[in-house]
């Protein structure tokens, strides 16, 4: 048994977040420490931040163990919070510092709890407005009513703080003494319930009554965009409230708006707690520690919330559980849906998978008894799914360096004289994917990375995608000298703004892609406006896609439905569905049913053909079958193994060995393919290779994986990183 508490002097053995590959021994400092407390240690010359991980090893000489500093006034971190980042590790193969580091990323944990100033919007105007004084109106306008301290609001507004103390002196900001990290308001699980249709209430029964039965439990939540799945997710998180167990609500960061907040806000009478990258540091500092205390019942957060230290969490809800953005692709590369049923599992807690397109990996897992599945079939009140066609491309009269096809021009013309809004998508940010000299033929490319540099014509530069490299759009072509001879081939977003506004001149049109904007706030602000009406025509990236309501629009024009069909992804073709479906969802979710139209030189693709029809059940008994027989996920495992480094010829040396010492892979029945280069393979200077493991559904593979990956030692130049379950091929 490992004891709870450690008195004075007693060894301990300590978890920091430095990169060692070990426990550290200290002792116990005054008043002892508990296990799990947060610590901060003595590490050579600093202090750095750890946890009370169990007893010290005892193996080094006593009289040179040090004591630790202080025990932070944290709540220490509960068994099954150190059994997850451990089960976690071990299934990412991660080290147990960086993992720690995930589990402690709020700032200022050691500070003492006190008073502080902050600030907030004042009633008055300033006597006179200055650019620097407007910016910082402007940040605590945007924000709406969090406050800041004086650093923070300075450097959120990118002022300096005698700005801030003028405003002051004004009654334009207000500055009051807070009480640091106060607990969150206490939610009312019976304040603004909706009445449920049939539907809906069959699916919060039955999640109440999973939440009832107190244990770990996994519901897919299926229903198409609009049939009011979050309504029913909602009633479980009133449950798990009514229960006295705190609740976790995922969603893809992008999707975190306002009008979120609100919603949860008008559901349960007060505002939940906030974690994600829209809320200062000192409300995550504050959300961290009172979700670790029982004093915030609800998070409202992006993938890393998972991370906070509930200490009753009864109910994690990931909401667009199919979304990307979920896997983390840098630092630790975990799976933030994977986790959080990891998590739940652990703590015997429920999840909720919320989506209109589930992923392949849960529909299985609901097909085969593993997870519960609730379906919402119909969209919520009068709304009822969008028309879907194909306009078909290779018959469609179009002048060269023009997309939009006679077709849907008519379709948005339509639109237009009834005064519904369009919104025309293309999955490509910028003004065109490639600038070419028609003299030599030359291709402007990264200098870092084996990518073309994107044309961003707003920003007046050439943007690597890869790296954010950008450079001045050149007049002389760097290969061959020619003056005037450089052209943009292809379109970007920002290149079907100007077609569209050719087209329709006297129409609202707005270019939604998210390097148009300062800040996620202000991208959030902008899609609220219209979604009120503001505009005519939008024109948008997948940042559309992506659980905004947009009440009026009748109208999706997809450019290119063939995009993401080309490559050699395992996920294109799901991945191809589950983003057509979702801005089709886009379309009519008031009472005025939408159309979808995708222009595709496909349109008998089975692919294209399973959009348009809408049979989802018998697209994911398809994908299934062609994946059971290929034996990839989520019917076998797979890992992606990345070399890099900056010799080429180094890194497929180390490849080419770790291929052919494969005898701990073999042993388990797995293959290693490759060394191959990466899709990209050249990024911010480095080469990549890649390897690729694939093996049985059952197989032991981390284990095989830490001990093939143990045989080998790497130069300080070779950096390898180890993606299980890699989504993404690059
Ligand atoms: P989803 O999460 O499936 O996209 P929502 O829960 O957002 O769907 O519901 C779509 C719309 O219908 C929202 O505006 C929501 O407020 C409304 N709605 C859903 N269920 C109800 C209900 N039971 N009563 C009233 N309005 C509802
Ligand atoms: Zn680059």
């Amino acid at each position: 048994m490992i004891p709870s508490y450690f008195p004075q002097g007693d060894l301990v053995g300590v978890l920091t977040t430095q990169p060692l590959d070990r426990l550290l021994d200290y002792k116990a400092p005054e008043g002892g420490c508990h296990l799990g407390a947060f610590v901060e240690v003595p590490l050579g010359p600093r202090k750095v931040l750890g946890v009370v991980w169990g007893p010290g090893q005892g193996d080094y000489d006593s009289a040179k163990i040090r004591s630790v500093i202080r025990v932070l006034d944290l709540a220490p971190m509960r068994d099954e919070m150190r059994d997850f980042l451990i089960r976690a590790a071990d299934y990412t193969l991660t080290p147990m510092p960086a993992m720690l580091r995930l589990g402690t990323r709020a700032p200022g944990l050691g500070d003492a709890p006190s008073m502080r100033k902050v600030y907030r919007l004042g009633t008055r105007d300033p006597d006179r407005k200055t650019a620097a004084r407007d910016k910082v109106l402007a940040v605590l306008r945007d924000y709406g009513g969090l406050a800041f301290t004086l650093g923070e609001l300075a450097d959120a507004a990118d002022v300096g703080t005698s700005v801030v103390k003028g405003l002051v002196a004004q009654g334009a900001v207000l500055e009051e003494d807070a009480p640091r990290d106060v607990p969150y308001p206490p939610l009312d699980p019976d304040h603004g319930g909706k009445a449920l249709n049939p539907d809906q209430a069959v699916g919060a029964d039955a999640l109440r009554a999973a939440l009832r039965k107190e244990g770990y439990g996994t519901t897919l939540l299926k229903g198409v965009t609009g049939s009011g799945k979050t309504e029913v997710y909602l009633e479980a998180v009133a449950e798990c409230l009514r229960m006295g167990k705190q609740a976790l609500v995922l969603l893809p960061e992008i999707a975190l708006s306002g009008e979120f907040i609100e919603r949860v806000e008008a559901r349960f009478g007060m505002r939940p707690a906030e974690w994600h990258s829209g809320v200062t540091m000192t409300e995550r500092r504050r959300c961290f520690r009172m979700v670790g205390q029982g004093d915030a019942q609800l998070v409202v957060g992006a993938r890393s919330a998972l991370f906070l230290p509930f200490r009753n969490l009864g109910l994690i809800v990931v909401d667009e559980e199919h979304d990307t953005s979920y896997k983390q692709e840098d630092g630790v590369l975990y799976n933030a849906r994977d986790m959080a049923v990891l998590r739940a599992a652990l703590c015997g807690a429920q999840v909720v998978l919320a989506s209109a397109t589930p992923s392949l990996e849960s529909w299985a897992n609901a097909q085969a008894g593993k997870y519960a599945r609730l379906d919402l079939t119909a969209r919520f009140g009068a709304a009822v799914m969008p028309e879907m066609a194909a306009i078909d491309m290779r018959v469609e009269e179009l002048p060269h360096g023009r997309w939009v096809s006679p077709t849907l021009r008519d379709a948005i013309a339509n639109r237009l004289e009834k005064g519904e809004q369009s919104l025309i998508f293309l999955n490509r940010r910028g003004y065109a994917p490639v600038t070419l000299c028609r003299a030599c033929g030359h291709q402007i490319g990264c200098d870092h990375c084996d990518a073309r540099m994107v044309e961003h014509r707003f920003q007046k530069r050439l943007m690597c995608h890869q790296c954010g490299e950008t450079k001045p759009i050149p007049v002389i072509c760097p290969s061959c000298g020619a003056a005037d001879k450089l052209a943009a081939v292809g379109p970007g977003v920002e290149r079907m703004g100007e077609e569209v506004a050719a087209l329709f001149p006297t129409a609202r049109i707005a270019v939604l892609s998210s390097d148009l904007y300062g800040s996620a706030r202000a991208m959030k602000a902008h899609i609220a406006e219209i979604a009120q009406g503001g505009t005519d025509i939008i024109i948008g990236t997948q940042l559309v896609a992506k659980g905004h309501n947009f009440p009026l629009l009748t109208l999706v024009g997809v450019i290119d439905a063939d995009l993401g069909l080309q490559g050699s992804d395992l996920r294109a073709a799901e991945r191809t569905f589950q983003l057509m479906r979702q801005v089709a969802g886009r379309a009519g979710r008031a009472a005025i049913p939408g159309a979808a139209l995708l222009q595709t030189y496909q349109p008998d693709h089975p692919v294209i053909r399973a959009i348009l029809n809408g049979d989802e059940e018998s697209f994911w008994s398809a994908e299934a079958a062609e994946r059971r027989g290929a034996g990839v996920p989520p019917y076998g495992r797979m890992a992606g193994i990345i070399l890099s480094g900056p010799d080429l010829k180094a890194v497929f040396d180390l490849g080419n060995d770790m291929a052919r010492r494969d005898g701990p892979l073999r042993q388990i029945g797995a293959q290693v393919f490759g060394p191959a280069p990466a899709p990209i393979a050249r990024v911010r200077g480095k080469h990549r290779v890649r390897l690729l493991v694939k093996a049985d559904k059952s197989a032991p593979l981390q284990a095989a994986l830490a001990q093939w990956v143990a045989q080998f030692r790497l130069p300080a130049n070779l950096r390898l990183a180890i993606d299980i379950d890699p989504q993404s091929f690059y």
